[in-house]
């Protein structure tokens, strides 16, 4: 089988490929969803695969990390050298992400709190990654609204996921790319991406806080609306504002930044993705391109 349909993972100090990796049934994860991951892009450039952003994804990963109280199985430089040798062990064409699980470890019986003398459960696995194509980008994607019924530490990059599946699901259902949440009337971000709204050319994001993740690329979106000269607020969005809005766009690693076009089966502003989205998104493509030419002067 090739890389791409069954890599060489990494699961607690030892390679092999995906088909093969087992964990005890009383992993801490699989009994309570009890850890937390990241998703960290992967570009291809000539010198191969480079990550983007790195240094942001494992300041989030030891937050997370930190916020359940799970010790940091590995510092800034073990991760690195991890993702390196993921890289090296799925050479391959294209883009990728590389993806990290960290769980509290394998209990030696069920029960909720932390037992005593346990080790984080590691795993690494890089997939290949698609971006929306050109001609999606140009049409811009179809969203749903639903209530947000997560939990209140969205903040934490969780495994316990079910809140964002369901979500993820109703968007599928409904022929959508993704679901917008509300809470009590105010947005708060899509099942697997941040939510960003344009109004007479200014741009909003939701706060920042434990009712959403905040995505590597909120900071990321921030940066680029100053670099392209566009005003930046980030504030409370009533679910008025999001219908109101001249555009509306998701970000997250996997997507970048796409445009909404339709939500709920209305038109946001004329219908077609707006000249906000367009602008961050040729920053976004200038980001990458700076970041990837230090990644292969570094390699040289
Ligand atoms: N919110 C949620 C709930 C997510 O799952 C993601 C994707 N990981 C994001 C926001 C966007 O985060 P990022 O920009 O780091 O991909």
């Amino acid at each position: 089988m090739s890389h791409e349909l069954d890599p060489i993972v990494y699961l607690n100090g030892e390679w092999g490929p995906l088909s093969e990796a087992r964990i005890p049934v009383l992993d801490r994860g699989f009994i309570f969803g009890d850890g937390v991951y990241e998703v960290v892009p992967l570009y291809a450039t000539p010198d191969g695969r480079a990550p983007f952003r790195l240094t942001q994804h494992l300041a989030r990963l030891t937050r997370s990390l930190g916020k359940i109280r799970i010790h940091n199985p590995f510092d800034d430089a073990g991760w690195r050298a991890l993702i390196n040798q993921a890289i090296d062990a799925n050479k391959g064409e294209g883009d990728a992400l590389v993806y990290l699980h960290v769980t509290r470890g394998v209990a030696k019986r069920r029960g909720h709190a932390f037992p005593a003398d346990i080790t984080p459960t590691v795993f690494v696995m890089v997939n290949p990654l698609t971006f929306p194509s050109a001609e999606s980008r140009a049409q811009g994607a179809r969203a749903v609204t639903a209530e947000d019924k997560r939990w209140l530490h969205c903040d934490i990059k969780s495994i316990s996921l079910l809140g964002n599946v369901l979500m993820a699901q109703h968007a599928a259902e409904n022929d959508a790319l993704e679901t917008i949440q509300l809470r009590d009337g105010l947005l708060t971000e899509g099942s697997s991406s941040n939510v960003w709204i344009v109004k007479s050319g200014k741009l909003f994001g939701a706060p920042r806080g434990p009712r959403i993740l905040e995505g590597i690329r909120y900071a990321l979106v921030e940066e680029l609306a100053l670099e392209a000269g566009i005003a930046f607020e980030e504030r409370e969005i009533t679910e008025a504002e999001l219908r109101d809005a001249d555009e509306i766009m998701i970000s997250s690693a996997t997507k970048e930044v796409m445009p909404i076009t339709v939500l709920d089966g209305a038109p946001v502003g004329d219908g077609q993705p707006g000249a906000v989205y367009a602008a961050l998104y040729d920053a976004y493509q200038r980001a990458k391109a700076r970041e990837l030419r230090q990644f292969s002067a570094r390699a040289e």
